[in-house]
């Protein structure tokens, strides 16, 4: 073989060829390589191969994958000379000479896309999508890499769509999957020709394409890119109007590595498809940040519960006509080991809707129901009335569960247990709230309705609901002495119960003068600061014995005038005094 021949076959291989010296400098590169860096034959000698492909940032890796072999192999994305990119293999191979020297390197480009374009079997298909010849998601996640590096040494912007064609299952079951794959092979067709030369276009899945806009992309080029998508496709005679669905995620906004972009996209593009179809939606960083911090405190808050760091404060209920107690309401709290004790308002937010809120209702019944039997045990024969929240009531297993924990605890008597729902429980699903209070009640367990006034459709409850006290939210009796407004409402509310005969109780009541205007206007029961703060159960007894002690508010009903007209008959007072 001559010399002449070996160099006649180099400069006309079909693949990208150059030769190096041992500092990678070029000595001499083939037309198929001038061609794909976009560049003379000419321009490339003496051009280090480092610069050659440090425009896609590979540099720094072949460096590092050079100094432990002679020999590397790696896919990644080439930028030419015009800005344009394409995937492709590359393969570097030191030279070494007699001595064991390394005199040359051999480096050569296989274009990817041209490879899989021309359908070969090479191997090379683990990188591309069979029926489309697009990248598939392999190829994408490396490009992605490749892009995401530019990006970010050029402080430029990436936007990856996710696309995924509407209802494209129904589209495969009505016209067969003949046409379902033609469908997909036109849409990467038109697709392709919306982008520009260096986007890349991958299929990730059977009806999913991933689009990386190497420009970034506005609102404008989305709603663009969906509406070129729409048009009409004919396939075997049948036009189709096809839609899609996409999520985007912006490089620098959302900073991550490609996979996680990636995922994000495909976040969005579900938003796009529960908010209707045919839409984008773009992926908000800021809101997925909150989404994993709140996580991160819900499982901190299971940690709680496991570790027994919640515990109940108690705040007793009287009866100001006679100045009985009749009871306690439990209220939960967090022993934080850092933050010291947290109200619920600190916590429960958090867990509303979640399942951790069933699991603090089955903590807090269950607490709730110890303290009762140890109670019982020194004589302390007071009901619990204890919050349960609207998903926990709802809760499938609700009655069954209660039935449980209190066969747990035969010494009880089930009526020292009284449940709190708030008025929205049952706005939520009313036929099954009223099943599950049914059942309750069979077993002996009542009722009150909390923060009653707050909700929209308070009259309708006091109707309906099989409620056995009604709690006047604590907002309206706080204020009712100087807001005519929130006296109105109390008003109102004492009325209403007392003509549908149902037991009422004003939370709220911070001083005597609220006692005494309640007692007035009809309602006997109270709960507030004024009466006691909610305590721990430890704090209890001497509470009792203080309160015995507190005759200014043992005694109001003998200070307060009998009360007049419609509101005013004590009768309710009276009964609930029994
Ligand atoms: P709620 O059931 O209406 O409980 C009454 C709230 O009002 C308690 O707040 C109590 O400390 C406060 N309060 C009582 N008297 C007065 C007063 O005179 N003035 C003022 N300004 N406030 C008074 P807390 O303990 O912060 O509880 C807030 C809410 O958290 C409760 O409102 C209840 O809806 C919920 N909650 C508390 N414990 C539990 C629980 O174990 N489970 C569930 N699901 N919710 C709970
Ligand atoms: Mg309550
Ligand atoms: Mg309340």
């Amino acid at each position: 073989m001559t010399a002449a021949l070996v160099h006649a076959a180099f400069q006309q291989a079909g693949e990208a060829m150059v030769v190096a010296d041992a500092d990678l400098k070029v000595l001499v590169a083939n037309t198929a390589f001038a061609e794909l860096a976009r560049l003379e034959a000419a321009q490339l000698q003496g051009l280090c191969l480092y610069k050659l492909v440090d425009e896609s940032c590979m540099a720094m890796d072949l460096r590092e994958m050079l100094r432990t072999s002679d020999q590397v192999k790696t896919e990644f994305m080439f930028r030419n000379h015009l800005g344009q990119s394409a995937p492709v293999l590359l393969s570097l191979s030191g030279v070494r000479d007699a001595d064991g020297k390394l005199s040359h390197y051999m480096m050569v480009i296989s274009d990817l896309m041209a490879l899989a374009a021309s359908g070969r079997k090479t191997g090379r298909e683990v990188y591309f999508d069979a029926l489309t010849g697009l990248p598939n998601r392999e190829l994408l996640g490396q490009l992605m890499n490749e892009s995401i590096e530019h990006a970010r040494r050029r402080g430029a912007q990436l936007a990856l769509c996710v696309l995924d064609v509407d209802h494209f299952k129904t589209i495969n079951d009505t016209h067969g999957q003949e046409i379902g794959d033609q469908l997909i092979t036109q849409l990467a067709h038109r697709i392709s020709h919306l982008v520009q030369g260096d986007d890349i276009l991958a299929r990730i899945g059977g009806d999913e394409f991933a689009l990386l806009l190497q420009q970034g992309a506005d609102e404008e080029t989305l709603a663009w890119l969906l509406n070129s998508i729409a048009a009409p496709l004919f396939l075997k005679g049948i036009m189709l109007k096809v839609t899609v669905s996409l999520g985007v995620a912006l490089y620098p906004q959302d900073d991550v590595e490609g996979d996680v972009l990636l995922r994000h996209a495909t976040q969005a593009m579900h938003r796009a498809k529960q908010q209707g179809r045919n839409i984008f939606h773009v992926f908000d960083s800021r809101f997925d940040r909150e989404l994993q911090a709140r996580e991160e405190q819900r499982r901190r808050f299971q940690r709680a519960i496991t570790d027994n760091e919640l515990c109940l404060h108690y705040q007793p209920q009287v009866d100001m006509l006679d100045g009985r107690v009749i009871g306690l309401e439990a209220l939960v709290r967090w022993q934080h080991p850092e933050r010291g004790l947290l109200p619920p308002g600190a916590f429960l937010p958090l867990i509303e809707g979640s399942s951790l809120d069933d699991r603090l209702g089955e903590w807090v019944l269950e607490a709730a129901l110890q303290q009762l039997e140890a109670w019982g045990q020194e004589g302390v024969n007071l009901p619990i009335n204890v919050n349960i929240s609207p998903s926990h009531l709802l809760s499938e297993d609700f009655v069954e569960r209660l039935t449980l924990m209190l066969s747990r605890h035969p010494e009880v008597p089930v009526t020292r247990l009284k449940l709190e729902i708030l008025e929205s429980t049952a706005l939520s699903d009313l036929p099954a709230a009223l099943e599950t209070m049914r059942r309750c009640q069979e077993l002996g367990i009542d009722f009150a309705i909390d923060d009653f006034g707050t909700g929209y459709s308070s009259l309708t409850h006091m109707r309906q609901l099989p409620v056995d006290l009604i709690k006047i939210d604590q907002s309206f009796v706080r204020d009712m002495l100087d807001d005519p407004g929130d006296l109105a409402i109390v008003e109102s509310v004492i009325f209403m119960a007392n003509r549908f005969k149902r037991p009422m109780l004003a939370e709220g009541v911070e001083t005597i003068e609220h006692a005494r205007r309640l007692l007035a206007l009809g309602c006997a029961q109270a709960q507030g600061y004024g009466i006691a703060k909610p305590m721990p159960s430890t704090d209890l007894p001497a509470w009792l014995s203080e309160w015995s002690e507190r005759h200014d508010w043992t005694a109001l009903a003998m200070q307060v005038m009998p009360p007049s007209g419609e509101s005013s008959t004590s009768s309710a007072a009276c009964r609930i005094g029994n």
